[in-house]
């Protein structure tokens, strides 16, 4: 008699039964800014060795692909600053079972990459833009150009593509006070807006999340003054809640981890630029692929079963609390936002 193992699942299903379908990869820790609340001042980056490369990133996607992931979204750091990060996104593009292939990118190269980046298959793109005026801007990113990342939004809407979203963090007393004028400007361009609440990651000197701690509900009440809000049922997969801006395109979301725990629904996991396949954002659950790749080089089968045991200890929910000191101490930018 002949024994037959186990077909390979072709879903990622967790304990809680929630089914990933959607992996984040930070394909790079580096950035050219240096925003408040994702990084220190004087950030260290890893060294060469211990960051993941094109190659393994690709068998990596491949991977998660073959256990039905079907969206992928490339983030950093800033991803569109590693060399061959167009490559990259092309060699994923390609992979044939996905469904999406999307970017989180903070704008700096748009202008430069918009018209490759669609032709190498990237379907939506989201910008961070967390204030119109130069000054603010400078001082939320440190180190960042609000002209420069414009041109880009532009860039990509003469570009066009599927989806076009600006990520907004609201800081109390830093940029509370443009939340209208945000979603005006989305209003003008016809694209989305979400608008984030700040999550504990990483200690970052002079600043005080709790402090900064603006709520959803303060931004809806804000825009209310401004503007009507259709609440919408449309999900996108995501712990966005949705509402359209009446009378036009645009669609604000809120991504509120504070105010309203969207856990339940979870249906994404992260690679870290350091192979680490972290299991939730609050938590430090996590398994160490880029050890099972370089242990065994050419078997995406051990691979994908290190993936399917991971699921084991997916957390329920995260445990962020905006008023305590931070537990976890990996940066936005390590984690792939
Ligand atoms: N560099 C790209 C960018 O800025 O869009 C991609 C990486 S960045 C880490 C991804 C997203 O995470 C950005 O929208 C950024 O505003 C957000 N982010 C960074 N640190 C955060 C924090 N502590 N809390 C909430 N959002 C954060
Ligand atoms: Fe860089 Fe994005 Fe982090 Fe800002 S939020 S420092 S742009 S990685």
């Amino acid at each position: 008699m002949t024994m037959t193992s186990p077909a390979t699942p072709t879903q990622l299903i967790d304990r809680f039964g929630r089914t990933v379908d959607y992996l984040r990869i930070s394909i790079t820790d580096r950035c050219d800014f240096r925003c408040v609340y994702c990084m220190a001042e004087d950030m260290t980056f890893l060294p060469r060795s211990q960051v993941l490369t094109l190659e393994e990133i690709h068998t990596l996607a491949k991977a998660f692909a073959e256990l039905g992931v079907k969206k992928i979204r490339v983030t950093g750091g800033e991803p569109l600053v590693r060399k061959g990060a167009l490559e990259l996104l092309e060699n994923i593009g390609q992979i044939k079972s996905l469904h999406e292939l999307v970017i989180t990118t903070n704008g700096s190269q748009l202008e430069a990459m918009a018209a490759d980046l669609k032709k190498v298959g990237v379907k939506r793109i989201n910008i961070s833009l967390d204030t119109l005026d130069a000054d603010k801007f400078k001082a939320i990113t440190r180190t960042g150009d609000l002209q420069q990342v414009l041109r880009g939004i532009d860039a990509v809407k003469a570009v066009g593509f599927e989806g076009i979203k600006i990520n907004a963090v609201i800081l109390k007393g830093r940029n509370d006070q443009e939340v209208t004028d945000l979603v005006q400007y989305a209003v003008d361009k016809g694209i989305d807006i979400s608008f984030i609440e700040e999550m504990p990651l990483g200690i970052v000197a002079k600043h005080d999340r709790s402090e900064a701690y603006y709520s959803s509900d303060l931004i809806k009440q804000d825009l209310a003054q401004t503007f009507s809000l259709v609440a919408s049922l449309e999900k996108t997969g995501g712990p966005s809640n949705y509402f359209k801006v009446a009378g036009t395109q645009t669609r604000v979301g809120f991504i509120s981890p504070h105010s309203e725990n969207f856990c339940s629904t979870c249906n994404r996991v992260r690679l870290t630029v350091e192979g680490r396949l972290l299991l939730c954002l609050g938590n430090e659950h996590s398994v160490d692929l880029k050890a099972v790749l370089r242990a065994n080089p050419g078997n995406i089968d051990v691979l994908k079963q290190a993936i399917i045991d991971a699921m084991l200890i997916k957390p329920e929910k995260h445990e962020f609390n905006i008023h305590e000191q931070p537990v976890i101490l990996r940066y936005m930018s390590m984690t792939g936002g």
